[in-house]
This record gives structure tokens, sequence and C-alpha cells, in this order.
């Protein structure tokens, strides 16, 4: 890695050093704070989800901790899963499990990317896009999404394709706007993908998949575009981010001859990245817990709540149909002042410029409800 591709990688990451010096750092463990900075738990973990590893973490033969790769046990549980839930017959031979979401997506980076290569991804993006697509040696391309609709940016998208283009990456639910993009707007990213000779993938990052509100299901771009990869993480629906599992999935309707080539790539991709595989645990009890979930309900109920009380007092705010976000505009655009005065009321909130939206705040609701009291307290109070 040359110099200035880690000048450029460093740049990429401005969040890391803020977070090193900021005021949440020095006050993130003490008990009475409004911790609403990541979609980080602050109540104990499912009960159903501990009581598997407890179960699966007893050795029922010698090679129970050997090496693990994309286990038959493992890819079949994400097969079926991905087959429910987007209607098409997923095959297990076609599923690469990783250690999480975040190697579900420099895997695919690096299985896809030649130097030169570029990949579009839409601002405001997750802080790491950037950094992993300049690991995997392309150049990042940024399309914006526009607040306060943040809908798809197709004509956006459009205007950045080249020949260089090798892949789009898109996040719906999507983080940190809350938007679930329907079908249709799929079908129309496909129509402006298809108009194009080289065959652009989509790299589809539906970590917020089971994330949705108000009973809507979120589509995943492989149900139109048979070039998708479908890149997930068990971190959301379990919220348990620290315990890494995700995958990386090629739909069925891809050609056989591509989706052959690729198994060997993306399993060696695995290797190169560190050996991204989920530990040997986490794939012993894959089955037991995909049906597993974090209450939607309660987090769709604080949404209402925080939503409402926040509309009330005069706040613009939006109104997520999925994921764990909410963004909060800053009165008069002025987004340190207002994150300055909430952490003076010990709330702690995620600057909007870190994710590449200036002028807003975001607030994570996976914060508990004594937290979210607290915090709505401080923006009332804030307001003078
Ligand atoms: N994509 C998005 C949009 C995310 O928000 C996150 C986690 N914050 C990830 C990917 C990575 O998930 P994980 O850390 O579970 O790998």
């Amino acid at each position: 890695m040359t110099t200035r591709t880690l000048e450029k990688m460093r740049a990429s990451v401005p969040f890391l050093r803020w977070l090193a010096g900021s005021r949440f750092a020095k006050k993130q463990n003490q008990e009475g704070i409004a911790d609403l900075m990541f979609g980080n738990p602050q109540e104990m973990p499912v009960a159903k989800y501990v009581d598997a590893l407890s179960e699966k973490v007893v050795p029922r033969d010698r090679g129970w901790f050997a090496y693990k790769l994309n286990e038959p046990g493992s890819t079949a549980v994400v097969a079926r899963s991905l087959t429910e839930r987007t209607g098409l017959p997923f095959v297990p031979e076609d599923v690469f499990v990783t250690n999480g979401g975040f190697a579900a997506i420099a895997v695919a980076l690096r299985t896809l990317c030649e130097p030169g290569d570029e990949i579009v991804f839409l601002s405001p993006p997750w802080f790491f896009y950037e950094l992993l697509v300049l690991a995997a040696g392309a150049t990042p391309v940024r399309v914006p999404i526009e607040p306060p609709a943040f809908d798809l940016p197709l004509a956006g998208i459009e205007r950045v394709l080249t020949d260089k283009t090798r892949a789009v990456l898109v996040n719906s639910p999507h983080n940190p706007s809350g938007r679930v993009w329907s079908k249709e707007d799929f079908a129309a990213l496909a129509r402006v993908l298809g108009k194009r000779d080289q065959p652009i993938w989509i790299l589809s990052d539906e970590a917020y998949a089971k994330v949705v509100f108000d009973g809507r299901r979120a589509a995943s771009p492989a149900e139109i575009w048979p070039h998708t990869l479908v890149l997930y993480s068990y971190g959301k629906q379990l919220l348990a981010p620290g315990q890494r599992v995700g995958y990386l999935a090629m739909p069925p309707t891809l050609d056989e001859a591509v989706r052959r080539a690729m198994r060997e790539d993306v399993l060696m991709s695995q290797c190169a990245t560190g050996f991204a595989f989920p530990n040997a645990l986490l794939q012993h009890a894959l089955g037991d817990i995909e049906g597993v979930s974090i209450d939607i309900g309660a987090l769709e109920r604080r949404r209402d709540r925080f939503v409402s009380a926040l509309r009330a007092l005069g706040y613009e705010t939006t109104h997520p149909e999925g994921t764990f976000y909410v963004l909060v505009r800053a009165p008069d655009g002025d987004e340190e002042k207002l994150i300055d005065a909430l952490a003076d009321r010990d709330v702690f909130v995620l600057p909007g410029a870190l994710v590449e939206l200036p002028g807003w705040i975001r607030v994570s609701l996976t914060a508990n409800d004594s937290m979210l009291e607290k915090a709505i307290a401080g923006f009332a109070a804030v307001l003078g």
C-alpha cells in the first residue's frame, strides 16, 4: 500500500479521529448518560440468542473448534433464509459466511475489483465504504442522496457511470436516512445499469433487512438484477455486533457459469481478507439464531415516541421506515452547537458531518427507554 493510498484511507474515516477526541469518548462508560451514538445495545442481549450460544459452546466432537470455512450447515441456513425473504431459490453453494457485514463488503470488493475500477456509492454513506473501496485498490465515486426525501438518486447514478464502473453499492434499509427503497426503485436502477455495455454489479448491503417498520418488507435488488451480491450482517437483527457473523450470497438468477467461476474467487478472497469466516461457535449456532431477533415492535415504538416528541418541539426529523436511526436537522444548520448543548446535558448523538450530512445529527434508537426520555428532555432544554 503506498503512502498516498494510506493518506486517502486516513482521510476517508474522519470518524475514527473524531471519536478518539470526542466528549463522548470521555463519558461513554458512565452510568446515567443518554448514549444515542451508535447501533450498540443498551439493554441485555436477547435470551434465545444467549441460550443458542451457551448450548453450542459445548464441543460434540474433536473437530468442534477446528478451522471452519463456508460450512454446509451454515450455508444451508442462509440459503433457506434468503429464499424465504426474496422468493428466489438461493443455493448453499452460492453462500459464503463471513465474520460480519464489514467482511462481506470487503470480500465482495476484493473479489470484483482491479486497480482503476470505479465503485459508486451513495452519500450519506456508512462510515467505512470509502475505506473498504480504497483498500480493495478501487476508486470511490460518490453520488449524493438529497434530504429530506432521500430518494434513490437514479439520475445522479446514471451521470457518474463510465466504462470503468464495476459496481454500485446500495444500502436499503439505508443507514442513516432509514429509507427502504422499493422493488420498483431497484427496477428503475436496473434500467439505468442495463444501458451500459459492461455488466455492472450491485453490491447490496442489506445489514438492516430485518429491521423494518410498519409491516414493511425490504426488497433486495437481487430480485431484479442477477449481477447482485447480497451482503448481510446478523449484528443488527440480534443487536450483538461484537459477535461477528454475516454473509455474501449470489442469486440463482445469475448465470451458472459466472457463479461457478466466482465461487472459487470468493473463497480465495475470504482467505486473503484475513480468514473472513465466522468463528466456529457462531457457525454451530447459526441454525438456532437465524430466526431470532430483537423486539422490532419496541424499536418502532421508540421511533414513534422520539419522532413525535421532537416534531412537537419544532425539530425537523426523518421518519425512518427501517434501521436504528433518526436524523434531526440542527436549528439554523449549526450541528456543532446542538451537539455541544446536548453533551452539556449528557446526551450524546452522532454529528452528521461524519456521515457526510453536515447540518444534521444522527440518533440511534437502540438507546433504552430512559435514555430516550433523557434525550427528549435534552432536545427540549437546548431550545431554551
Ligand atoms: N453496513 C451498514 C449500513 C452498517 O450500518 C453496518 C454496521 N453499522 C455494517 C454494514 C457492518 O455491520 P457489522 O459491523 O455487523 O459487520
